[in-house]
């Protein structure tokens, strides 16, 4: 039977793992609880990056930003909806969540940008391969060289709580058998309930039918077993909708291919929105074509900046050919619009100007290098970013805004950091920010 911890982290996605390497940094001994067989959660499908402002990285590239800039963009982007408070520790602790993972080794110096903010500050691994994958390694590397313990198969189904403070949690192992463990803090990082289309309609009945681009885990147990301990929920009913999403695969074409120059072109062969405009805006625009769906098309230069593309490729979502009239003629696509759209979008690039849609950003180079791709996408449910309440610290916060001892809260799980639109970028930087915040806490408090 397990031992008892200082710290119990439920959830081992990058919110989890990074609580969990924070607390047994500071003396604290902890247990990491997952209900998957497998570690990394939906952080492990994270593709486009982390968001930080006034980054060492931004400044060795000579990238001015500042974090007034990305507070204000972050929350125009949610609809003005962020809770303040959140978002501006959110945006104040970002730069040092940067230097905390390149302490553990996880460098995150490739930096981008994703729809809604002006300037690159969307840092992700050198070779400018998809961040989920790189960041879950690096973590699980540092959880195993500390020797942390770790449940795989196994839920937490209660938060046990005496005295006015929780007290350990119940464990259902992977035989199915009900263990206790006692702990002084509990962690939830649970993530988000992409994945339970029952919640998902339950607050958007217009999502009835979409698919969604999360790992099957993302069913906001998390929250159910904090709302027994007397936990508030804010925002439940926002939920972001992610545009470029591959229906048949449920694969999630990543913001970098448009952030690396791809455009949006409908079956008409015509441009019809702002690339690089919100998720939510944009997702809109795709939902009121005819067909409700669109392609992303880029170029060979964009595909040799971009790992994820190949990914793509391999997994044969790609349709490509060696002319914009060829692939015109391969997507049933009207060839002399495609290529008038095209001709109109490089002109844009020339000038630094788009005169139909104002797009702004990535306006990186012209589309003229050949074969040239295209992926088929429409949007699919991608982000919850209502969940349970906490104040700046991570303590969980019941209805009436009291802390709930013991209980810790960070990643998908908790609501009102991004409003009514979370910006691509910013739920890595997020997991990463508030994940180390819990586990300082959590350490904290258990050593009383
Ligand atoms: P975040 O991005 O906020 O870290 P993730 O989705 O990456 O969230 O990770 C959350 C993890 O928590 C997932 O791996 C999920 O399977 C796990 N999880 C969810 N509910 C439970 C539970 N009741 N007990 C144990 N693990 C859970």
């Amino acid at each position: 039977a397990p031992k008892n911890y200082d710290v119990v982290v439920v959830g081992s996605g990058g919110a989890g793992l990074a609580a969990a390497i924070q607390a047994h940094d500071e003396g604290a001994s902890v247990l990491i609880v997952e209900k998957m067989p497998t570690i990394g959660g939906n952080t492990i499908k994270a593709s486009a990056g982390m968001n930080a402002a006034e980054t060492r990285f931004q400044r060795v590239k000579g990238i001015q930003d500042s974090k007034e800039l990305f507070y204000a963009e972050s929350l125009k982007g949610g609809g003005n909806k962020n809770n303040p408070e959140l978002l501006h520790r959110f945006v104040e602790n970002a730069p040092e969540a940067i230097e905390w993972l390149a302490r553990r080794g996880i460098m995150l110096n490739d930096i981008t940008t994703t729809g809604g903010m002006s300037i690159d500050r969307t840092h992700r691994p050198r070779d400018g391969s998809a961040v989920g994958g790189y960041l879950i390694s690096g973590l699980v590397r540092n959880v195993t060289k500390r020797g942390i313990d770790v449940m795989l198969d196994t839920a937490v189904d209660d938060i046990l709580f005496s005295d006015g403070e929780v007290s350990g949690v119940r464990l259902l192992t992977d035989e199915n058998e009900a263990v206790t463990v006692q702990a002084k803090s509990v962690v939830v990082a649970t993530g988000g309930f992409s994945a339970n289309s029952a919640m998902v309609v339950k607050y958007r009945p217009d999502l009835e039918g979409f698919v969604t681009t999360n790992h099957k885990g993302a069913t906001g147990g998390g929250i159910a077993l904090l709302e027994r301990i007397g936990a508030g929920t804010v925002d439940m009913g926002e939920i972001q909708i992610h545009p470029t999403v591959e229906q048949k695969t449920s694969y999630l074409i990543s913001e970098s291919i448009r952030g690396g120059g791809a455009i949006l072109v409908s079956q008409q062969g015509n441009r019809f929105y702002n690339e690089m405009s919100t998720r939510d805006k944009v997702s809109a625009a795709i939902i009121a074509l005819p067909e409700h769906f669109a392609y992303i098309v880029f170029d060979e230069h964009v595909r040799a900046k971009n790992k994820a593309a190949d990914e793509y490729i391999a997994k044969g979502l790609v349709t490509s050919a060696s002319s914009p009239r060829a692939l015109a003629a391969a997507l049933g696509m009207d060839e002399q619009a495609f290529l008038a759209t095209l001709e109109r979008y490089n002109g844009f690039v020339e000038k630094q100007h788009d005169d139909d849609f104002g797009r702004t950003t990535a306006l990186r180079a012209p589309i003229n290098e050949g074969p040239f791709h295209a992926i088929q996408i429409a949007p699919g449910v991608h982000h919850t970013m209502g969940g349970v309440t906490v104040n700046t610290q991570t303590e969980v916060l019941n209805a009436e805004h009291q802390v709930i001892p013991g209980a810790y809260a960070a990643g998908e799980v908790v609501g009102g950091i991004h409003g009514g639109n979370r910006i691509g970028g910013n739920a890595v930087a997020d997991i990463i920010i508030f994940g180390t915040l819990a586990g300082h806490q959590a350490a904290v408090r258990a050593r009383g």
